[in-house]
């Protein structure tokens, strides 16, 4: 019935109270939060896009395993339950539950980087890549060119530039790169799908130099609706089998379990290798907790089981999917340049072209990202110069070769009428776009300063 609106999958058992800030209100907030949209209380938000991390909602399923979830210390029922799913999911030996995904990320890369080492990914994360950088190696972004153009209607745009890993690996050497990862989707590059034949080609390239190769699978049920989608030969496949085939090409990977754990906190690394998977514990015993635990409570872990086999369901990713490309076609339609094709979890304003009168040191995706929050109390989140510029020697700043904001969809949380809204203040917004200024840094942090830097108008 491809004529019949593609429906939320569920009824609302529960419900949160939004709150309605005036203008006022929502000026007086930008003010003390220094123009970041960070520092914003939840409160002063009406309609929170800042990211799909951990903000979806539940299912009664899932609250339902919280109630019989095993605090035991050790050896919990509920870590079997979870090892148990992720096994199955993963085909990966060794699950290490951990409190988010950049707590793996921090493991496995304290276990496994030395200074000067070189990490290839489609595109870093910027936990990941502050991660990488933190034990002195390199996080190199080899994304397809393609996934650089926000035009460009490639279906798989979060694709490894093979030619370039492998240029990559021999011009450092293969001992300098531990490890090459791929982000499923691409989160950084606009929320973009990467195929099997890709993940495959970096498997094939990764065994000639006998490199391990790790999934960053935060969005891999997205990924696989994508690849049902969009790649020949698996429109008859399950996202379930297509998760596994996904999974079956790596060596292991780092998860969040708030993205599509469909969980409000938790994460996990998992991997084959034993002898590595026995140093990442070490570590996680002094810094996250007792392997069967890993910094969660035992009902975590049973929400987090539960939601990993909720999130294969097509229904479910049918809508989730719809709901995205649903806000991307509203702004699309009314001439908002945004990045094509729209992404899984997120929309992404183009603000490059957009505000192309607001320099990349004044940070245009910044001014567009205050600009929805007066306009309307959206809360979305700039991805570019703020998030990914370069100091530089000379004091400058190499700007970010993208400048996005970005407006992730929290899953199975708004209808479409709080989406339909959404649209409206964009539209809004980018009717007096020619009168948007940029924005400087007035304080920042050494690392991830988009969290905490302060700013003002220019
Ligand atoms: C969210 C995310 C992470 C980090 O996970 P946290 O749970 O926020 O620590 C890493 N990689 C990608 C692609 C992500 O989206």
């Amino acid at each position: 019935m491809p004529y019949r609106t593609i429906i939320e999958p569920f009824r609302i058992h529960s419900v949160q109270a939004i709150d309605f800030p005036t203008r006022e209100g929502r000026e007086a907030a930008l003010e003390r939060a220094g123009y970041n949209l960070f520092g914003l209380h939840g409160d002063e938000v009406i309609i929170d896009l800042l990211t799909d991390s951990g903000t979806g909602a539940m299912s009664a399923e899932q609250w339902a395993g919280m109630m019989v979830g095993d605090e035991s210390y050790a050896g919990s029922r509920s870590y079997f339950r979870f090892r148990d799913v992720i096994e199955d999911l993963t085909g990966l030996a060794e699950i290490i539950p951990t409190h988010q995904g950049r707590a793996a990320e921090k493991i496995l890369f304290a276990t496994v980087l030395s200074a000067g080492d070189v990490v290839p990914n489609n595109t870093h994360f910027d936990t990941t890549r502050a991660n990488v950088e933190y034990q002195q190696a390199e996080a190199r972004d080899l994304v397809i060119p393609e996934g650089r153009d926000p035009a460009s209607e490639h279906p798989f745009k979060g694709n490894m530039d093979i030619a370039a890993l492998v240029d990559t690996i021999e011009e450092v050497g293969r001992a300098r790169v531990p490890l090459v990862m791929v982000t499923v989707t691409n989160n950084s590059g606009g929320g973009q799908p990467v195929s099997l034949a890709n993940l495959r080609a970096v498997r094939e390239v990764c065994d000639r130099y006998e490199i391990k190769f790790f999934l960053d699978a935060c969005r891999f049920a997205e990924n696989a609706w994508f690849i049902k989608q969009r790649e020949d030969g698996y429109a008859d496949k399950t996202p379930r089998q297509i998760a596994r085939e996904m999974f079956s090409l790596v060596d292991g990977c780092t998860m969040s379990a708030k993205k599509d754990g469909l969980s409000n906190i938790g994460g996990f690394l998992a991997m084959n290798d034993p002898a590595l998977a026995q140093q990442c514990r070490n570590l996680l015993i002094l810094t996250e907790g007792f392997p069967t635990y890993g910094g969660l409570a035992g009902y975590d872990l049973e929400a987090i089981a539960q939601g990993l086999v909720e999130v294969l369901q097509e229904e479910y990713l049918e809508y989730r999917i719809r709901s995205t490309a649903y806000l991307a076609d509203k702004v699309s339609n009314a001439g908002v340049p945004i990045v094509r094709p729209p992404g899984g979890h997120a929309v992404y304003l183009d603000a490059k072209s957009f505000l192309a009168h607001i320099p990349p040191h004044e940070y245009p995706a910044q001014a567009l990202a205050v600009e929805l929050y007066r306009e309307g109390g959206v809360r979305g989140v700039e991805i570019g110069s703020v998030m990914f510029g370069t100091p530089q020697p000379d004091g400058t700043e190499r700007p970010a070769e993208m400048e996005l904001v970005r407006l992730a969809v929290p899953r199975r949380t708004y209808t479409q009428s709080h989406i339909d809204y959404v649209g409206e203040v964009v539209i809004a917004v980018a009717e007096r776009a020619d009168g948007l200024g940029g924005y400087r840094i007035t304080e920042q942090a050494p690392w991830l300063r988009h969290f905490t830097a302060r700013f003002e108008p220019v």
